[in-house]
């Protein structure tokens, strides 16, 4: 039987770093579901495929291979795609492949059998509520969105991209209030998810507080 830890929480509240050191520390299987739909939005783009275009889009979700390492690296029909999938094209498209129907219910499958008999640390939107509704444990990571800009902003300044603290600020907020309101899998709390405010911890903190309450959890045989 697998192991399931479910982390959900909008962009830039940590989320991939977090899972990514607590997967390692705990020996969970870290898997990063935003960067699937990243690859499904890549393959539309490169193949020129528009978001209304259901015939095309499904012709491509039958014959798309999406594959992963333990390292984050991502492949798309068999090339690899780690930086690809992060750029500002990807960027500004993913959120609008992800409101597909066709889309959403490939990736359920495809996230559903990663996870088959393995114990894993998954990290998303609607991971406790809609793919893994009986995770052994869920966390609900937030912070504030001007923390999460700040953070952001930070990021591209270390990777050299030029950008504004506002303009950043603004896609932030949009993003999240798409990804809330969206009709299917809306990015949302799940009732016993454990809410995590991480606007003034930091990294390390917030590792070490999920680590606590997993291990917590599990002493208590409550998972
Ligand atoms: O986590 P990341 O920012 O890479 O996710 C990119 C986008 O993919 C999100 O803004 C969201 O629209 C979508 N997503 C989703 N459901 C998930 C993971 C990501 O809708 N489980």
């Amino acid at each position: 039987m697998s192991f399931i830890v479910a982390i959900d929480g909008p962009a830039g509240a940590g989320k991939g770093t977090i899972t990514k050191q607590v997967g390692e520390k705990l020996g969970l299987m870290n898997i990063d579901t935003g960067a699937m739909f990243r690859c499904v939005t890549l393959g539309m783009l490169q193949e020129k495929i528009g978001i209304e275009e259901e015939k095309e889009i499904q012709k491509l979700l039958e014959k798309i291979e999406i594959d992963m390492k333990e390292n984050g690296t991502f492949f798309l029909n068999g090339e690899e795609k780690k930086k690809k999938i992060r750029e500002d094209e990807v960027n500004n498209s993913v959120s609008p492949v992800s409101l597909i129907p066709i889309v959403r219910k490939k990736l359920l499958e495809l996230q559903r059998k990663i996870a088959e008999g393995k114990d894993v640390i998954m990290e998303g939107r609607d991971i406790g509520t809609v793919v893994f509704p009986n995770a052994n444990v869920k966390i609900y990571l937030d912070a504030t969105p001007e923390e999460r800009a700040k953070r952001r902003v930070k990021q591209n300044q270390e990777k050299g991209i030029v950008c504004s603290y506002e303009e950043v600020l603004q896609g932030i907020m949009e993003r999240d209030k798409r990804d809330s309101s969206r009709e299917i899998a809306p990015l949302k709390q799940a009732d016993d998810a454990i809410y995590i405010d991480s606007s003034d911890m930091t990294i390390q903190e917030v590792v070490t507080k999920i680590i606590t309450l997993i291990e917590e959890k599990k002493r208590k045989g409550e998972c």
